[in-house]
């Protein structure tokens, strides 16, 4: 057979952000080749993302968990199956079923989640299974639930290209969700009298198609809504038939949401009261309004009042579930909504129905003929890891997270596993923060090899499909949850494939449902695997009534209430718990950056996606800097209450003053201390249980480093080398790996310490000038290494590491370059902005000095933004800076001043 013969396409669905793009997978002799947005999927319509495009660059087989391990030996699976289910058996006899936890992920395909829910709670006994998405969306669920009666999202994709007004708050979607703010950008485009209004302490990169952007003070977003509330009730704004006909508690909401007025908001909010009045104005006399959130409203202690705040203007002007209106949450990882259907929470039931209602509890045991059914509901997240350390839970088993890192609290979370007396870890990465705490870790299989099905923010259910083999020993979730509950001894776990699971569950959805739960797949109640194969993106309800799905949902005006009707709640707003003072006097917000996901343990790999930003910053107000005498990229320190971190920092005139920003997602494989969670405080939501993650409150202070260095490693070395400076941090690169290091105690014999490091045998040179020291390592006439040290900070260009690197015999003159620390001006490119077509910042600023004065001119000459469209909005900030942009933001204040 040709090669083009055994080549084949495989569909699947993104592995990172909730929007689901669909995906185009090319497999070739058994391995994927190349992949590429699917046209037809309706999240993307070919689209993909700067992290979708590199997917592939991401599954190799480095840090790979390829067989499962018992106390770090290596056993076979049956020894392992049979060891955490005698564990587990021996935990729940010794102290009862609540003294075992899963703690599971919205990375999981709903397959996965299913069985582990049915596991815990029907068979167990125990609701203790909670999410990751529980630090991610529950805010948003908790208030659509206390609102409509059910957990549904009223909106669709569709609704951002035909609304008239969007407002996007607490969300950077240009950088979390980039394909769905392309077609916001194509919508606006469409439709130029479409408004934008970003709503956000920082003035972050989503801001460029806005056209009312209010920096609003952090914490603060229940007093804006409740304010517009307010405004729209004095403003002839509501919609009083829709308040009559199919809601009920209006007169509480708005009796709490009087005192704000425009004023108030003003004040409390830090807004301009022009600018306030003109963007309530607009909600009021705007046919489509589509409210559009995501973390930033839901990590917070007031989480879900925040989320219902939003829910309360749309119920009270009926700009609710007809097309382009409504309250759009957005959720974070790809499959946070199908952990939502089959009750991944540990207050909820499979099915979208609920722990606390006997009748619900009654129907899901007799469906699943089950021992038995939990009766009351499990540890959220946080009280999880709590109840670990009070040693009320003995036994834990973490798949697909990485807690580690993610949740607030690190020491915390870390004391709570080295009490827990039995840790077990399915995961497909060999290392990461948390499998170092694992007696038992487990191979699951990876994106590419994994099987099932997705739903994404839209309700839409897309299959992910095992495009290749698994790699080793590794096994789809749902099988090693299989395979441990009949090794306890349960019956009801024989499935021979992922699509008996899903049947399974899209028959619980549709049993004694009678129209009372709008989540209802039941259509899917006798697929065949090869129905199941075939499977396109659809979105539910799909069942008798909607056999091909349903866009939007209580158009009707009847929601899944006891009354039918959507209840309001009045909002009085909370400050954030975690307060700034004298001794932290900044606030810590976080969040992700364009080209990263979670903790790295993917996205870490792919030199395409540490381009962008190859280290942790923390963003801190330039006159915040001045005043500290922190300059730009100096190494700071950072503490709170809870722990301390050390990163660079990056002076950023877009963060509101004595507020501060820093990324989610390094942790200790990737730097010696820079995990942002470590500075929260374990403070969470009491409804949701979501932690707040976006109101820390920290002190700065200036570093003792008297030496700072670089090491850069070509490919064949980088697994041995090792350091362990007192500050490092290290990144994938094109051509191996490079770190950062600094030291209090300089290391006076560099060479010697560069040979302990790397223990590269090669032809070693060195070269001082002053305090700074260069050092070059070759092989056979090759670049293996090289490091400079020196007392200050050094910066290099990547593109002349790149050249230096890709040299099959380095030239003399270029390792005389290499060690003066000089080149020419060729490889001076800056800061990569384009990480499809490899465009540095200064070629950009060159063009739009020469002339290029839109986003697609600079593509044109340069390519940038001409692919996954992920920069151009960075694109439109350096056309901003350096050139005439036609964007024109209303209401920048606390940027102007500082100008
Ligand atoms: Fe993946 Fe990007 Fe699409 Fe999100 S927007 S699903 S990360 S390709």
């Amino acid at each position: 057979m040709s090669c083009s013969q055994s080549s084949h396409i495989v569909q699947s669905t993104c592995a990172y952000c909730g929007v689901g793009c669909g995906i185009d997978i090319t497999i070739k002799n058994g391995k994927a080749s190349g992949l590429e947005g699917t046209m037809e999927h309706p999240a993307n319509f070919g689209q993909l993302c700067v992290k979708g495009s590199n997917l592939l660059a991401t599954t190799d087989l480095t840090n790979r968990l390829l067989e499962p391990q018992i106390n770090n030996q290596t056993v076979d699976w049956s020894t392992a199956t049979s060891h955490v289910a005698e564990k587990f058996a021996q935990i729940i006899k010794e102290h009862g079923p609540d003294a075992v936890a899963f703690y599971v992920s919205g990375q999981i395909l709903t397959e996965d989640y299913y069985l582990a829910n049915k596991l815990m709670k029907g068979y167990i006994g125990s609701a203790n299974i909670d999410t990751n998405s529980r630090l991610c969306m529950s805010s948003a669920v908790a208030a659509y639930k206390r609102s409509f009666g059910e957990d549904v999202v009223p909106c669709s994709y569709d609704d951002l290209d035909s609304t008239e007004l969007l407002l996007i708050t607490g969300s950077n979607a240009a950088w979390t969700h980039p394909v769905l703010y392309q077609r916001i950008e194509r919508a606006k485009k469409r439709n130029p009298a479409m408004k934008i209004v970003v709503i956000d302490p920082r003035k972050t990169a989503t801001c460029q198609i806005a056209d009312y952007f209010l920096p609003i003070k952090p914490g603060t977003d229940a007093a804006f809504f409740n304010g517009l509330l307010n405004y729209l009730s004095a403003n002839n704004g509501l919609n009083n038939d829709y308040i009559e006909q199919h809601t009920q508690g209006f007169e509480a909401a708005l009796l709490a949401a009087k005192k704000w007025s425009l004023a108030e908001v003003s004040a409390y909010c830090d807004l301009d009261q022009q600018t306030l009045a003109c963007v309530y104005q607009l909600f009021a006399d705007t046919e489509k309004v589509l409210s559009f959130y995501s973390m930033g409203i839901n990590q917070s202690n007031s989480g879900t009042d925040k989320c219902q705040s939003i829910i309360n203007c749309h119920l009270a002007t009926g700009k609710i579930a007809k097309d382009g209106c409504g309250p759009f949450s957005i959720t974070g990882q790809p499959n946070a909504m199908g952990g939502r259907e089959v009750g991944g929470l540990s207050n909820q039931l499979a099915a979208h129905m609920d722990i606390e209602n006997p009748e619900h509890r009654s129907t899901v045991q007799r469906f699943w003929q089950s021992p038995t059914i939990a009766d009351k509901a499990g540890y959220k997240a946080i009280d999880l890891f709590d109840a670990m350390d009070e040693g009320k839970i003995k036994a834990v088993w973490i798949m697909a997270t990485n807690p580690m890192v993610s949740l607030p609290d690190g020491k915390k979370v870390a004391r709570a596993l080295n009490k827990c007396e039995f840790v077990v870890v399915s995961d497909c990465a060999e290392n990461n923060d948390t499998l170092d705490f694992a007696d038992v870790k487990l191979p699951a299989t990876p994106w590419l090899e994994k099987n099932g099905t997705v739903t994404n923010s839209e309700r839409r259910i897309s299959r992910q499909t095992n495009a290749i083999a698994p790699n080793g020993q590794a096994k789809h979730d749902w099988k090693i949850i299989a395979e441990v509950a009949t090794a306890m001894g349960f019956s009801g776990f024989d499935y021979s494939h992922a699509s008996e699971v899903f049947r399974e569950f899209a028959q619980l959805s549709g049993f004694e449902n009678n129209g009372t739960r709008v989540f209802d797949i039941s259509a899917f109640s006798t697929i065949t695997p090869r129905q199941y194969d075939r499977l396109k993106p659809v979105q539910w309800p799909v069942n008798n009534t909607y056999p091909e799905g349903k866009k939007r949902v209580f158009e009707d005006g009847q929601f899944s209430t006891a009354s039918g009707k959507a209840l309001f709640f009045p909002i009085s707003p909370r400050q954030p718990r975690q307060k700034t003072s004298e001794k932290f006097p900044f606030r810590l917000n976080s969040g992700r950056l364009r080209d990263q996901w979670h903790t790295m343990s993917r996205t870490g790999k792919a030199s395409q996606l540490t381009a962008h930003t190859d280290k942790c910053y923390l963003y801190i107000n330039p006159v915040d800097a001045a005043r500290l005498k922190i300059v730009d990229d100096e190494i700071v320190n950072i503490s709170s209450d809870t722990g301390q971190a050390s990163v660079h920092a990056k002076l950023d005139k877009n963060q509101r003053p004595d507020e501060c920003f820093m990324p989610i997602h390094w942790n200790k494989q990737f730097a010696s201390s820079a995990n942002v969670s470590n500075l929260y405080a374990s403070i969470a939501d009491p409804l949701s249980g979501q932690p707040e993650l976006k109101h820390g409150a920290i002190a700065l202070s200036k570093t003792a480093f008297q030496q700072f260095g670089q090491l850069h490693i070509s490919e064949d070395f980088i697994v041995q080398t090792q350091i362990t400076n007192e500050f490092w941090t290290k990144a994938r690169t094109s051509y191996g790996m490079s770190f950062q290091f600094a030291n209090t105690q300089p290391e006076t014999d560099i060479l010697h310490w560069c040979q302990t490091s790397s223990q590269i045998s090669g032809e070693w040179r060195q070269f001082s000038q002053g305090d700074t020291q260069y050092v070059v390592c070759l092989q056979a006439g090759r670049l293996a290494f090289l490091c400079y040290s020196s007392a200050t900070n050094l910066s290099i260009e990547n593109a002349w590491l790149k050249h230096v690197f890709s040299q099959k015999i380095l030239l003399e003159q270029d390792i005389q370059s290499l060690l003066s620390g000089t080149y020419s001006d060729e490889f001076a490119q800056g800061k990569q902005i384009c990480s499809c077509f490899n465009v540095g910042e200064k070629d950009i600023i060159s063009a739009i000095k020469a002339g290029s004065s839109s986003v697609e001119q600079l593509g044109e000459h340069l390519k940038c933004g001409t692919n996954c469209g992920s920069c151009k909005p960075e694109l439109s900030v350096l056309l901003d800076e350096y050139g005439i942009n036609s964007t024109e933001i209303i209401n920048t204040t606390f940027i102007a001043e500082l100008a």
